[in-house]
């Protein structure tokens, strides 16, 4: 079976930065299944994965624009420090409420009252090489398609 839209996917992947430095692998843990044409992984990935079959293994250089999205340096800002919940320092993860839901911004810097935080996408800005294996194509079922992602081992619940 071909990768597809509503197709319920099983992959084997190890993503690297330019430099070749692994950021992420299923290596050593369970391969992960995703819907496919739901907009669950980046669109450089889905758009590679496209019509492969389970046994095919491709490497694909996927640019910001099909990864993470560009930078933005309005997603730069001064926070209050107050406003910030737990105990922060520079590098520290936080979870801001915004209009676009809730997000993970990263500590860049405080002085006095004020945080300097990054809304950016650690990833954005970023061109990334995946190296990806297609274990198993199934069709999703109507359940997995309404809710907009897979169920069952690998799966969200
Ligand atoms: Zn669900």
């Amino acid at each position: 079976m071909q990768i597809a839209e509503k197709k319920a996917v099983t992959i084997k992947y190890t993503l690297r930065d330019e430099e070749g430095a692994v950021l992420d692998s299923t290596d050593g843990r369970d391969p992960m299944t995703y819907l496919h044409g739901a907009g669950n992984l980046v669109p450089g990935v889905e758009e590679a994965l496209e019509g492969k079959s389970p046994g095919d293994e491709i490497k694909v250089i996927v640019p910001p624009e099909k990864g993470y999205g560009l930078r933005e340096e309005d997603n730069v800002r001064n926070v209050p420090v107050r406003k910030l919940p737990g105990k922060i320092k520079p590098g520290s993860a936080v979870q801001l409420n915004t209009n676009h839901g809730t997000i993970v911004a990263v500590v860049k810097a405080i002085q006095g009252d004020y945080a300097t935080v990054d809304l950016n996408h650690p990833l954005a800005g970023k061109t990334l090489r995946f190296e990806l294996e297609v274990v198993d194509v199934r069709d999703a079922t109507e359940e997995e398609l309404s809710h907009g992602h897979v169920h069952g081992p690998g799966g969200h619940h």
